[in-house]
């Protein structure tokens, strides 16, 4: 990524304060119980390091998708519990989650298997995945009590931690919200007390129509709340502060007739004379290729369209509003003038999706 001289002004600012911002209210929001900050996918596109730098002090354990992640976070020295979201891949994975501290999700019973034949330095943290109804990872709710059985019994195996994941909870009134919720309260009494929780994600954490029970010691797994978006729309939180700032400049003008096209393809046509500004930004660093004619960015204090089709190191906006624009001016495509979400929106995608795609030839800048 950063290696010394960076001349291209295109870049994520990363707000460490925005971070520790946002991470207070997943504290608050969570009350006594644990919080896992989930940083994988690179901590949503801010540089996991960053990201765990920031939050470090407020969140009691980390979460990552896989393996190698989890060692980027220990070769910089974080020593916290790291949870790896989907698990082992291979056998070979287990005594280097013994030797490191790393907490891997169990979700199928190979990796079980793995466990049970393995010969390990220390027994490991292991979290029980049950699919409560999202169809994507996780033993059936009635192989759980087998499942748990055989990891409670095995010396390879410290502690269980039994978990589940909402397929709809950004939605308040969705059936499947309460279904979920219902299976694993069932399993949840059926276990031992003994036997560490984990339900929530940020959705789920935020929305009043999911009750997570009255265990504190359960553990809520919050991942987009960290970087400044609700991903609900029906659960209030305390003001978020964008984690993410992406700029890039303003690398040309020219003034087009009423009727002229501008980019690939044609795509945008001038209903009357109009000012074009291009963009130092494409689908290269990860600004959506089908964001549509119309998708905002800020500029000079205002909403400014997309006009024309993104190109890989370009976009074109439509200024012809703007009472002024000049080349080197810096446009905001997301963060605290515009919140991704809204980008997000107008693009026909999530947040998520926009912030853990801004590609590595993004230089980001830590303030
Ligand atoms: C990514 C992930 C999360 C975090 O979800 P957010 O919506 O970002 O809070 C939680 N749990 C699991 C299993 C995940 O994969």
């Amino acid at each position: 990524m950063s290696n010394g001289l960076h001349f291209r002004p295109t870049r994520a600012e990363i707000s460490m304060s925005a971070l520790q911002h946002n991470a207070q209210v997943a504290r608050h929001h969570a009350g006594k119980c644990n919080l896992l900050g989930v940083i994988k996918a690179d901590g949503y596109g801010h540089g996991a390091i960053t990201v765990a730098r920031a939050i470090s002090g407020t969140v009691d354990a980390f979460a990552v998708a896989f393996i190698d992640e989890a060692l980027q976070l220990r070769e910089a020295g974080f020593n916290q519990p790291i949870v790896l979201l989907e698990g082992c891949f291979s056998e070979a994975e287990l005594p280097v989650c013994a030797h490191y501290n790393l907490q891997p999700v169990v979700h199928h019973q190979g990796q079980i298997d793995a466990i049970l034949n393995a010969r390990l330095v220390k027994p490991l943290a292991v979290w029980l995945k049950t699919d409560t109804g999202m169809h994507r990872l996780g033993f059936p709710p009635a192989a759980v009590k087998e499942a748990t059985q055989q990891l409670e019994n095995c010396p390879q195996v410290a502690s269980v931690t039994l978990m589940t994941h909402f397929a709809n909870a950004e939605v308040a009134d969705d059936a499947l919200n309460q279904v979920q919720q219902q299976r694993f309260a069932e399993l949840c009494a059926s276990t031992s007390p003994t036997t560490a929780l984990s339900s929530a994600n940020t959705a789920a954490l935020l929305s009043s129509a999911i009750d997570l029970g009255t265990d504190p010691g359960q553990w809520c797994r919050t991942g987009i709340l960290l970087y400044g978006v609700n991903p609900t729309s029906h659960a209030r939180t305390e003001p978020l502060q964008a984690a993410m700032r992406l700029t890039a400049p303003v690398i040309a003008l020219r003034d087009v007739a009423a009727g002229a096209a501008v980019g690939y393809g044609s795509r945008w046509h001038a209903g009357r004379p109009s000012r074009i500004a291009t963009l130092a930004i494409g689908y290269a660093d990860g600004y959506p290729r089908h964001a549509p004619n119309g998708t905002p960015v800020w500029l000079n204090g205002q909403r400014v369209p997309l006009a024309g089709t993104v190109s890989m190191d370009m976009i074109t906006l439509d200024v012809t509003e703007l009472e002024s624009v000049a080349i080197g001016d810096e446009a905001e495509l997301w963060g605290p003038n515009l919140p991704v979400a809204t980008v997000a929106d107008a693009i026909g995608t999530i947040s998520y999706e926009l912030l853990c795609r801004v590609s590595p030839r993004v230089p980001r800048h830590c303030k």
